[in-house]
């Protein structure tokens, strides 16, 4: 699965913007009062389109309660029938009430109440009666026993285990309704008169239990849904016996969700009619929405899919479509081959009337892209369709295992709560993450595009072939993909050097902001509820774990770890594995080569604890070739208490591979490792003499920072200015983000990081500038609403100036292929006009300004696509309302998402107030800013210092909606949290986020604590360091 990422932090243009700016805004360039001024504004809700959609709407609404009667109807018969057979057919006692679906279904029967009560009572009276009695003994019994009941335990009984279901389902998506029959083969391993399964909002016809084909019914004495835990429960008449399998028979219907969960809907406008498709995600507890399962990773089973569908759609699943069967009314049901063995939450389908283009692999495995008609006419799923091919190719080469499933289909959709999700061969995407034209795409949406596919495809062996045993070593399918994003990328572009640059910057140094909070948590993270389950897909699950899976492959050697996987995955194979699994299988293979590290014993210490350590490095001052190399943990704001309370800081201890090389003006030596595992350890370094510097963890490969004695980090400074390229690139990023944050977090004076700065002036590669960029925008956002601003200000604009001369701006050039482009020096050229446009470069505000002038008054955007967003951001800050209005036109009349994106984020970096209000109350009105886009509208208010407080006021007045609408979606919820608070950093606000935390309602508990920390370092850092770098930075601007 892919979250959301921001790869690139744009700062929304500064407030200092002077004079020039009002002149460019009073003056010389005029906006023609064109048609676009009035269609700028929030469209009608009601057109004609609406009402058109409305009727059917209502029409569907009839057609759906005469369907429900029907289905209704046919559930009672079908009780009957079961009853006959021996079973008591005992769904919710609802069934067959008033044909009101959405009630029971959403909501089984006795939430929130002792199992089943209030309802059987009411429709079955004096039976009910006596079943509560026999659910009373059933929990006496358990209290006996002093154990929980089977259902209430957090995790399903053992008992059962699924080996094979038939899954039949019709999808009615004029109402958005399904109803489905499952038929799971059981093998019982412990003897029990209770099934316990997964179900949730769905409403259960009827149930029957029976002992193979041929040996008939097993009895039901009742049925019940425990909402707790989101199960249903079977209690039989008699025990199941072991060694024996068993058939249970569910029928149910539920509704095809509004939320973007189970099985859900979504809708496009296709030639100006609304359609409508629904399609699933399951990952991580879902399947439970959508049918009765064993929703746990652990249950692999085969599965074999049928869905019945209107002949105007098609359906797909993670099979091929084995025989398609149509019936006279325009139905038609598609039955999907068997999978192979696999866990509920990667299986798939969808119901759309979508198109496709489709190409083969080498091995025969049929790759096809589907999505909206116009999209697949246009081209837009060229590229990723292409990159998939060879991507598929590139992982059966890697991994020596072959793809598992005969096709793989790429699924467009307009919504879905993540970037994409890695169904066994039918894997979904969000339009935005997989959908690309080339001739209006940035080299950065490319490369996000490119990096979610081959995530995905990752996952097609790490997590679907092999899958974690249990939520709580999610990192080792996240943090593989993560990881191999960088790799894969690699390959589709080797002179990207993604593996050993851009994963620095993107990955490591993002991650260690976030790990560096002593409110973080391990890797490893123990879950017990279902709703924790979700929390475990945040940021440490992902950068953190594929940035302890780089230290390893590093420390291992890359063709030992390649090794070390292929035998994981073929011993694996359609199985589950625990992380110690992995650390056995990769120990071997390092024994294969002769080399002994015990590699559990190392990463248990990385995986477990939280955090990770600052390594000091001390030169002696009596003999010049002994070092003292310490450890302790790193945390930005020292003042906070550790969230174990019974654990200081102090006894955090970690096994290191510190990788250390010796440099002098003109040479540095070959690296050598030591294994660092004490607090304090003295070392003998042979090489080191007078003038020679000390540099740590080479290339960056370890997850740590390094610090040394001022006198070393002067020796690095002279370096750096004198001849930087005795430094390689990665670690001259490295040097750069570890002295930001050590100063940041107090381990280090604040005019160390500026000084490093100064070298910039000569660095033509793309990664220290994008560090140094990112590094940067914590740091200008402390500043930004301070009375000294433009001092810093100052500072930066000098260092920027002469590489921006040097690079200058791009120009379009529509006809050459992004791909072939020279990635880094554009991606440096861009990096270097940001900063300057942020920062206020004044020949950069121009050049912006008549860029868009320019495309006003012709209206052809002949804007270079690579600083498209710079200088919508730039155009919106420093223009009148015009143009946020043409901005705006331009939002809604584009149909290429790519652009629609950047467009809208553009809007944001206004500094007129009312309109960042309007916009702000646009956000949440569904039909103008899609549900995923309105978060990274209020993140991106908030970054703006002119909307910080508004986009905060906003954040808690909304709070209730906000918290309805994606609560569920919890990592939505932490992103819209830590992006609206991570730049408070007053007394006053801390106060208010306090408050407000006070009297809040709803989740993200975790995120709060985060968000609080965050600030309090925030405001802690004003206190101690802000005065302290200003003085610097006047003395070093009169110099
Ligand atoms: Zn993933």
């Amino acid at each position: 699965m892919a979250l959301e990422e921001k790869r690139e932090k744009r700062p929304p243009v500064t407030p200092m913007m002077i004079e020039e700016e009002a002149a460019l805004r009073n003056g010389s360039r005029g906006l023609p009062p064109g048609p676009w001024a009035e269609a700028a504004g929030p469209r009608p809700r009601t057109t004609e389109r609406h009402i058109a959609v409305h009727k059917r709407l209502v029409l569907g609404f009839a057609v759906s309660i005469l369907a429900l009667l029907a289905v209704t109807m046919i559930a009672v018969l079908l009780s009957v029938r079961f009853e006959e057979c021996g079973a008591a057919a005992d769904g919710p006692p609802r069934a067959g009430g008033n044909g009101s679906l959405s009630g029971a279904a959403r909501q089984p029967p006795g939430a929130g109440q002792p199992p089943g009560r209030p309802d059987e009572e009411e429709t079955r009276g004096g039976e009910a009666a006596e079943e509560e009695e026999e659910e009373d003994e059933d929990e006496e019994e358990w209290q006996r026993r002093r154990e929980l009941p089977p259902w209430a335990r957090p995790r399903l009984p053992r008992h059962l285990r699924p080996l094979h279901y038939n899954l039949m389902l019709s999808a009615f998506m004029e109402n958005f309704t399904f109803s489905g029959e499952v038929n799971v083969q059981l093998e019982v391993r412990n003897a029990s008169r209770y099934i316990v399964l997964h179900a949730h909002r769905m409403h259960i016809e009827a149930v029957r239990v029976a002992e193979d084909k041929l040996a008939g019914g097993v009895r039901v004495a009742r049925t019940f849904f425990y909402p707790q835990t989101q199960v249903f429960v079977v209690v039989l008449n008699r025990s199941l016996e072991v060694q024996r399998s068993y058939n249970l028979k569910i029928i149910y219907n539920a509704l095809i969700e509004n939320e973007l969960l189970g099985f859900f809907r979504s809708s496009y406008v296709l030639h100006g009619e609304r359609r409508f498709l629904g399609v699933t995600q399951f990952s991580p507890t879902h399947a439970r929405k959508a049918f009765p399962c064993f929703d746990e990773p652990i249950y692999k089973a085969t599965f074999k899919i049928s869905i019945r569908h209107q002949a105007t759609y098609l359906s797909l699943s993670n099979m091929p479509v084995e025989t398609s069967v149509f019936e006279e009314d325009g139905w038609v049901t598609d039955h999907f081959s068997q999978t192979p063995l696999m866990s509920t939450y990667y299986l798939a389908w969808a119901v759309c009337n979508f198109t496709y283009k489709e190409t083969v692999t080498k091995s025969g495995v049929i790759v096809r892209l589907y999505a909206r008609p116009d999209a697949i006419r246009r081209g837009s799923g060229d590229y990723a369709l292409n990159i998939t091919r060879r991507l598929i190719e590139f992982y059966e080469d890697y991994f020596k295992v072959p793809y598992s499933l005969p096709k793989l289909d790429l699924l467009a959709v307009p919504k879905h709560p993540y970037a994409a999700m890695e169904n066994w061969g039918l894997s979904v995407f969000v339009e935005q993450r997989i959908l690309l034209d080339p001739s209006i795409s940035s080299i950065l949406y490319l490369l996000d595009v490119t990096m979610v596919i081959v995530h995905e495809l990752c996952h097609q062996w790490f997590g679907d072939l092999v899958t974690p045993v249990w939520w709580e070593d999610v990192w080792l399918k996240e943090g593989f993909a993560h990881y191999f994003e960088f790799v894969g990328t690699d390959y589709l572009y080797p002179g990207w050097n993604m593996e050993k640059q851009r994963f620095l910057t993107d990955v490591l140094h993002e991650v260690m902001l976030l790990d560096g909070l002593a409110s973080s948590h391990p890797v490893s993270q123990e879950v017990q509820q279902a709703s924790d389950i979700d929390r475990v897909f945040d940021w440490i699950a992902y950068k953190k774990g594929a940035a302890l899976i780089r230290m390893l492959a590093n420390f291992m050697g890359h063709s030992v770890f390649q090794m070390g996987l292929q035998d994981y995955l073929t011993i694996h194979k359609y199985g589950n594995a625990a992380r110690n699994d992995l650390w056995n299988t990769l120990s071997k293979a390092l024994k294969r080569v002769g080399k002994s590290v015990n590699i559990q014993e190392v990463m248990d210490q990385w995986t477990l604890q939280m955090g990770y350590p600052v390594i000091t490095i001390l030169g002696n001052e009596t003999t010049d070739s002994i070092i003292v190399i310490s450890q302790e943990r790193f945390v930005y704001d020292s003042d906070t208490k550790p969230k174990d309370p019974g654990r200081g800081d102090n006894s955090y201890l970690w096994q290191i591979p510190l990788t250390i090389a010796v440099g002098n003006t003109s040479h540095i030596s070959s690296e050598a490792i030591i294994w660092v595992s004490n607090k304090s350890e003295h070392h003998r370094i042979p090489a080191l003499e007078e003038a020679s510097w000390l540099l740590g963890n080479i290339n960056q490969t370890g997850y740590f920072r390094v610090n040394y004695d001022i006198r070393n980090w002067r020796l690095l400074i002279n370096q750096l200015t004198r001849n930087h390229e005795v430094i390689s690139v990665s670690n001259r990023a490295g040097l750069i983000d570890d002295a930001f944050n050590l100063a940041r977090a107090g381990y280090l004076p604040q005019n160390i990081p500026l000084e490093i700065m100064r070298y910039l002036s000569e660095e033509k590669d793309f990664l220290p500038w994008h560090a140094a960029s990112r590094a940067l925008y914590p740091l200008d956002k402390l500043l930004d609403r301070t009375e000294s601003y433009n001092i810093f200000n100052e500072y930066i604009l000098r260092q920027v100036a002469s590489m921006y001369l040097k690079l200058g701006w791009p120009t379009n050039n529509l006809n050459k292929s992004l791909v072939q482009a020279s990635y880094q020096h554009e991606e440096l050229r861009r990096e270097v006009i940001m900063l300057a446009c942020s920062f206020g470069n004044k020949h950069c505000h121009q050049q912006a300004a008549t860029l868009i002038s320019d495309w006003i008054s012709s209206n052809r955007n002949r804007i270079p696509l690579n600083v498209r967003d710079i200088v919508y951001c730039t155009g919106v800050s420093l223009m009148d309302e015009d143009v946020w209005e043409f901005i705006w036109m331009k939002f809604h009349s584009t149909t290429a998402v790519s652009e629609k994106k950047i467009l809208l984020e553009a809007l944001t970096c206004s500094d007129d107030r009312n309109l960042l209000n309007r916009l702000l109350n646009l956000s949440l009105n569904s039909e103008v800013v899609l549900d995923q886009d309105a978060i990274d509208v209020i993140i991106h208010v908030a970054r703006n210092p002119h909307g910080r407080d508004l986009a905060w006021k906003f954040f808690r007045e909304k709070w209730k909606i906000l918290n309805a609408r994606y609560g569920e979606a919890l990592f939505m919820n932490s992103k819209l949290v830590s992006g609206v608070t991570e730049f408070l950093n007053t007394e006053g606000e801390l106060r208010e986020l306090k408050n407000f935390i006070k009297s809040y309602e709803g989740g993200a508990a975790v995120s709060f604590s985060r968000a609080v920390e965050t600030v309090e370092a925030n405001v802690r850092w004003q206190r101690l360091y802000k005065e302290e770098l200003f003085q610097w930075l006047r003395k070093s601007l009169t110099q």
